[in-house]
């Protein structure tokens, strides 16, 4: 294992499952969509079902939630800001609501992190 000794390297860094090389939150985070991470090691892609997908209904929902609270923000901001029905939608949540959404995203990478079985597919 070359990987040892790296400054970076932690006790509770995640590994690819083929050659043990590890990879960050951060990694796994910008592979969040679609879930696939391609290991810096060996190449393969990573993934990860069992907690992605515990958390995919939850995750829907939380979206489902944010497009009801955009739609009542807007209701909200109609009568002083007209204009504000010509924004879309997509725009008020990013706006509005993405440091929840973002916040969101990383605690589900954290525990995807933290608890996700990962595997590799053999090519
Ligand atoms: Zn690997």
């Amino acid at each position: 294992m070359k990987y040892v000794g790296n400054s970076t390297m932690r006790k509770n860094m995640r590994v690819c499952p083929s050659c043990l090389h590890p990879f960050t939150k951060r990694e796994l985070g910008e592979a969040w969509i679609p879930f696939s991470l391609k290991c810096k090691g060996c190449g393969a892609y990573i993934h990860e079902l069992k907690v992605s997908l515990s958390l995919l209904i939850p995750g829907l929902l939380f979206a489902l939630v944010m497009v009801e609270l955009a739609e009542w923000l807007q209701e909200q901001i109609a009568p002083i800001l007209p204009i504000i029905k010509e924004v879309p939608l997509s725009l008020i949540i990013v706006v509005c609501l993405g440091p929840l959404y973002y916040g969101a995203i990383r605690k589900m990478v954290d525990f995807t992190y933290k608890n996700g079985r990962f595997f590799v597919r053999k090519r």
